[in-house]
C-alpha cells in the first residue's frame, strides 16, 4: 500500500509499504479521505523530538474516514463488521489507569508505553496511507448523511467540542476566539451550538472573511487592538469566555486582560515558547485558565451536531489532493496558499 513516510524531520514521502495487520480488538480500515492537521506540520518539522513520534520513520495522519475491512481477534465480538463505515481519532489509551477509568483517556497515565497506549499518526503509524489499523476505541461509525469528507473532519471537530466544553459555556454569554484557523472557526460552530450568544472571532487575512461569512462577529487584530475591541463590545466587561487557538504566546495576556470577572480562558492552540499574562487580574478576578488536550468521548457527540448542521464542516475545505501529491497538499497547507484551511487527500476512493 501507499503511506506517508517522514524518515527524518523534513523528509517524507509516499511509498510501499506492508499493508498492516489487525492484531486483538483492532480493525484494518480502508483510508477514503485524510486530512492535514496543524500538529503534523509540527511533527514533520521535528518539533516534538522523541515524543511525537518516539522514533522515525514515521507515518504520518490522525484525521481519516473511511470502511473496515478486516477485525482482528476480539473486535466481531465488539459489534464490528467488515463494510462498516468510519472516522478515526487519534488516542487510543490503555483503558486502566485511574485517567482512563474517569472518562479523561486524553491524558492516560501510561502515554506512550508501546502495548498499553498508541496516538496514531503521533506515536504509532497514522493514516495518510491506503490502509490503516487502529484499535475499536479508536473508530466511530458513521451515518450514511454524512460523507467521507466531512467525516474525515470529524476529529478536530471534536477537539473542538472538547474544547468549548472545558470553557463551561454558558447560554446566552459572549464568546471570543482568538484565531481563524481551521480549530478556531470549528471552535466558533461548536460554541455557537451549545448556546452562546455571541461569537466573536479576532484574527486577519482571508481567514477573517471567512469566520465573518460563518456569521460570526469578527476583529482584524493587524486594524484594531484586540484587547480594547473585546472591551468596547462588551459595555467594557470582557468576554465569558475566551478560546485561545492560535497557538501565540502573547495571545494568552491578552486573554487574561480581555476576559470578564469570573471568566474562563480555554486554551487549544500549542505555543512553540513560554508565556506570561497579568497573575494579579487571574487571582482578584477569579479568571480560570484551562488546558485543553485533543478530545475525551467527543466523537459520539459531535456526530449529531454535525447531521443536525449545527456544525458545519464542508465550508471548511477548501483544497483536495490525491495522496500520492501529498508533498503538493502539504505545501498548500502549511503556507496557507489560497486561503487553504483544510487540505483534503484522497486515497482515490
Ligand atoms: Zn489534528
Ligand atoms: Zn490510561
Amino acid at each position: 500500500m501507499r503511506a506517508v513516510v517522514v524518515s527524518s524531520p523534513n523528509v517524507f514521502s509516499v511509498q510501499d509499504i506492508d499493508v498492516p495487520r489487525p492484531g486483538p480488538n483492532e480493525l484494518l480500515c480502508r483510508v477514503h479521505r485524510a486530512t492535514i492537521c496543524g500538529t503534523d506540520v509540527h511533527i514533520v518539522q521535528g518539533e516534538y523530538p522523541n515524543f511525537w513520534p518516539q522514533e522515525w520513520p514515521h507515518i504520518l495522519g490522525h484525521e481519516w474516514a473511511g470502511e473496515v475491512i478486516a477485525l482482528g481477534q476480539g473486535s466481531e465480538a465488539l459489534g464490528w463488521r467488515p463494510g462498516d463505515r468510519v472516522a478515526g481519532t487519534s488516542h487510543a489509551a490503555c483503558g486502566f489507569c485511574r485517567k482512563c477509568v474517569t472518562g479523561r483517556y486524553n491524558l492516560c497515565e501510561n502515554f506512550g508505553i508501546k502495548g498499553l497506549h498508541s496516538q496514531y499518526g503521533h506515536n504509532a503509524p497514522g493514516a495518510f496511507a491506503d490502509y490503516v489499523v487502529h484499535s475499536v476505541k479508536s473508530v466511530f461509525r458513521i451515518p450514511d448523511a454524512i460523507g467521507y469528507d466531512e467525516a474525515a473532519m470529524l476529529d478536530p471537530a471534536a477537539i473542538a467540542l472538547h474544547t468549548v466544553k472545558r470553557g463551561r459555556l454558558e447560554p446566552g454569554s459572549t464568546a471570543v476566539v482568538i484565531g481563524a484557523g481551521v480549530m478556531g472557526l470549528l471552535v466558533a460552530e461548536c460554541a455557537r451550538a451549545l448556546g452562546a450568544g455571541r461569537v466573536i472571532v479576532a484574527g486577519r487575512g482571508q481567514r477573517l472573511v471567512k469566520a465573518e461569512e460563518l456569521g460570526n462577529e469578527v476583529i482584524d487584530v493587524t486594524r484594531l487592538d484586540m484587547v480594547d475591541s473585546i472591551r468596547s463590545t462588551t459595555g467594557g466587561l470582557g468576554a465569558d469566555v475566551i478560546y485561545e487557538c492560535s497557538g501565540d504566546p502573547n495571545a494568552l495576556g491578552s486573554a487574561v486582560e480581555a476576559a470578564r470577572k469570573g471568566a474562563r480562558i480555554a486554551v487549544i492552540g500549542i505555543p512553540q515558547l513560554e508565556s506570561s499574562f497579568p497573575l494579579r487580574r487571574l487571582v482578584l478576578d477569579e479568571i480560570e485558565i484551562l488546558g485543553v488536550r485533543a478530545s475525551a468521548g467527543e466523537m459520539a457527540e459531535i456526530v449529531p451536531l454535525v447531521l443536525a448542521g449545527m456544525v458545519r464542516l464542508q465550508p471548511l475545505i477548501t483544497h483536495r489532493f490525491p495522496l500520492e501529491d501529498f508533498s503538493d497538499a502539504f505545501s498548500v497547507f502549511k503556507n496557507r496558499t489560497d486561503g487553504s484551511l483544510k487540505v483534503i487527500l484522497s486515497t482515490g476512493l
